[in-house]
């Protein structure tokens, strides 16, 4: 059997980082299901589907040509024969996806998408020769596969999420760019709480705070939890 790792945590853990980086270390497929919410997003906006009417933003995603990427080291993701790697990153998007997510029939679809993707590496057909996977998300741990193997918490301090979140966004952490990025993310964790309980672990789960611990240190400790 392949091993399946689930990161949860919050915008600005450090948890795609870590993620890709533990399964290029151990020849395991990745899987970010924050780009999935991303790309459902995108599909609904580029059918001229109003965000707020939530049977149609269902339909919508129901039928959404989406190709899930799962090599850490290739993260283009195609939609409709798309390339919307670049463009579900953009804050105007970051800003709306929140709403999309919001819907629980839509995460149902999403979800059984990502149960299908977590399970097919358990093959020796599969990209990762059945080694296994590590996904990262918001609710991983608890809802998606909560019999994973390993299952971990990223948090970080709220200081270091913003100085983490402000290069990303705009290349620099000076105290002013932070500030601005103070608003995005406070409020993006605000929509998102209210649907994954994210900033909670539940049993057996395990906790690690990032805040000032470097990449490879986080990736030893889950190593080491994963027994390899
Ligand atoms: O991880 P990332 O910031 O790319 O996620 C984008 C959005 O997707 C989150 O703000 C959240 O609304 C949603 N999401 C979710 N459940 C997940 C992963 C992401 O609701 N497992």
């Amino acid at each position: 059997m392949g091993i399946t790792i689930g990161i949860d945590g919050p915008s600005g853990s450090g948890k795609s980082t870590v993620s890709k980086e533990l399964a290029r270390r151990h020849s395991l497929a990745y899987l970010d299901t924050g780009a999935m919410y991303r790309a459902a997003t995108w599909w609904v906006l580029s059918q001229d589907v109003d965000l707020a009417d939530e049977d149609a933003v269902v339909a919508c995603v129901s039928a959404m040509p989406l190709m899930v990427p799962i090599d850490p080291d290739d993260q283009t993701i195609i939609c409709d024969g798309i390339d919307i790697t670049d463009t579900i990153r953009t804050p105007e998007l970051s800003r709306v996806v929140s709403t999309v997510s919001s819907y629980y029939p839509v995460r149902d679809i999403l979800i059984g998408m990502q149960r299908d993707i977590i399970d097919a590496e358990q093959s020796p057909d599969s990209f990762s020769h059945g080694r296994g996977i590590v996904a990262e998300g918001r609710d991983i741990t608890t809802v998606v596969r909560p019999e994973a193997d390993v299952r971990v918490l990223l948090t970080a301090s709220e200081e270091a999420r913003l100085a983490r979140r402000a290069r990303e966004l705009v290349g620099t952490a000076d105290a002013e760019t932070i500030e601005k990025t103070r608003g995005i993310v406070s409020e993006r964790d605000r929509q998102d709480s209210a649907v994954t309980k994210f900033m909670e672990a539940s049993d057996g789960v395990f906790t690690i705070d990032s805040s000032t611990m470097s990449i490879d240190d986080v990736v030893d400790t889950i190593t080491n939890l994963a027994g390899r």
